[in-house]
């Protein structure tokens, strides 16, 4: 029972309890590398609403829904969303978030084997409000061998835009689609154009 049509049919991964963070996405079956997971699901809503909606979490919780598309919107999968919003951070992820137009997909950057667990990096901004440990609330536990510690990008507070180095210290994965945290203001989004080159490239690169 090998590969995809003889395996068709089912799911490819399945929720369940995870050792690393509340729950995750886990395979149900071999999943080869380039395989379109499933898709980011949820309500499109401006950065804005995304605030007022969380804005009264709790500032040390670190789950988030949000995914963001670009300047202007983020997908909360707090409403409307499906499975894809409980697979967790990894530095060393197996899957990869892609911007096609208005619609993330997770796909699959190795093959996966049944039980595995399906992760990506997160690759969650840094804001001036952040609070001064926003690392410890946000702190990994993937395991990894290079795993930067933290689901924030980069992996270091920096005042300018990440050096080729950080990158290379970083997880391999590329300068792809982010993750929204609770604590990230829109104006921070704003004025973060890193996030808006990220995007072109990897809309360029998705289109292949
Ligand atoms: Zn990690």
């Amino acid at each position: 029972m090998t590969g995809k049509t003889a395996a068709r049919g089912t799911p490819y991964f399945k929720v369940r309890r995870s050792r690393v963070h509340g729950r995750g996405a886990f395979a149900l079956r071999r999943i080869r590398k380039g395989t379109r997971v499933t898709e980011y699901l949820g309500e499109h809503v401006s950065h804005q609403e995304a605030d007022r909606r969380y804005e009264d979490r709790d500032e040390r919780d670190n789950h988030t829904f949000l995914f963001i598309l670009d300047a202007r919107t983020v997908i909360d999968a707090g409403v409307g969303g499906n499975d894809a919003r409980y697979m967790n951070h990894c530095c060393d992820p197996n899957c990869e978030a892609v911007i096609e137009g208005k619609r993330v997909f997770i796909e699959a950057i190795r093959t996966i084997e049944p039980g595995e667990e399906l992760n990506y990096d997160y690759q969650l901004g840094r804001s001036p409000d952040d609070p001064p440990d926003v690392d410890d609330i946000y702190a990994c536990r993937c395991g990894a061998a290079n795993c930067r510690g933290t689901m924030l990008w980069p992996a270091k507070r920096k005042p300018a835009r990440p050096a080729p180095a950080a990158v290379r210290a970083g997880a391999k994965s590329k300068r792809a689609p982010a993750k929204k945290k609770r604590t990230e203001r829109a104006g921070a989004a704003k004025s973060a154009p890193r996030r808006a080159v990220r995007k072109t490239q990897r809309t360029r690169t998705a289109a292949r």
